[in-house]
């Protein structure tokens, strides 16, 4: 297999869209198991109290697993409770219980409560560096609202990828997660950008999902990902046996699309080599 090279420096990507069942999950577990499989090291923050990312990346998670919440509210070192994942070397998981629905809520009243993940984070990753055991890439998987579970994460992030549904109504939603997106860089972190939109559940045979592209193009030029993400049964079916689709299905058109998609996506990071 060739390899995917190397970022500068560790990239971390906020896995972003407050709308539920665009994809979120399904690109973070497997555009992290790519770039894993082509050599590099990954680590998946699962930030949705549903866990639905550890459990595609087979990770347990039943309540009292202790994980993200740990981290965020406790204070409790990323290197106590991050997991590798069992069928994917060089990758690893900060996994979420159901626990964390509690956080939205109980992070209110402690001290930055905005940026207790990215300081759980930083930490974690300059530790690994100085082990000898640089992450390359980061991804967090956001829950469906813009509360402060997502605030965290855009905190600790520098990157925005924006899964977008071939759906009608699928721009519906963008102009606010934009504006968000905008309020953090000006108050809570500058460097956060949006750098990459993956259309997914893509469907070549409708004009619908071919007009939604047009039109997210239109909008997003560069930053949008050639390889749309088709819809495919086994991309939805992996996560039921606990793995990503490429390693359920390797030569399924949806592990080859997001294969391809990962390419892109390391291919855009050697190019720019982004900071932190
Ligand atoms: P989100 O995390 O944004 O809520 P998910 O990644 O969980 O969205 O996807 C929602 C549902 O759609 C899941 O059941 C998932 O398996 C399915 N799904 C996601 N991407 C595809 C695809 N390309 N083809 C078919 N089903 C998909
Ligand atoms: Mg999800």
């Amino acid at each position: 297999i060739s390899r995917f090279e190397q970022p500068i420096n560790t990239r971390v990507f906020v896995v972003a869209n407050q709308k539920g069942g665009v994809g979120k999950t399904t690109t973070t577990v497997n555009i992290a198991a790519a770039l894993a499989l082509k050599g590099l090291r990954v680590l998946v923050v699962d930030l949705d109290p549903q866990g639905n990312a550890s459990t595609a990346l087979n990770i347990p998670h039943a309540e009292g697993t202790p994980g993200v919440y740990e981290a965020i509210v406790e204070g409790t070192d990323l290197d106590e409770l991050v997991k590798p994942c069992p069928d994917i070397p060089g990758l690893t998981v900060l996994p979420a219980s159901i626990d964390l629905a509690g956080a939205e809520i109980e992070l209110v009243s402690l001290v930055a409560r905005e940026s207790r993940l990215d300081r759980a984070l930083q930490t974690y990753l300059t530790d690994c560096a100085a082990a000898g055991d640089r992450i390359d890439y980061v991804l967090i998987d956001c829950p469906p609202s813009l509360g402060l579970l997502t605030v965290n994460a855009m905190v600790a992030g520098r990157e925005v990828l924006i899964p977008i549904q071939c759906e009608y109504y699928a721009l519906e939603g963008l102009g606010q997660l934009i504006r968000n997106i905008d309020l953090i860089r000006a108050h809570l972190n500058p460097k956060l950008e949006v750098t990459t939109i993956l259309l997914t559940m893509y469907d070549a045979r409708t004009r619908l999902s071919a007009g939604v592209a047009e039109e997210v193009r239109g909008h997003f030029a560069e930053k949008v990902i050639t390889t749309p993400i088709p819809r495919s049964v086994r991309i939805s079916e992996a996560p039921s046996y606990q793995q990503s689709v490429i390693t359920y299905d390797g030569t399924s058109s949806g592990a080859l699309s997001y294969l391809e998609a990962a390419r892109e996506i390391a291919l855009a990071g050697a190019r720019k080599g982004t900071a932190r």
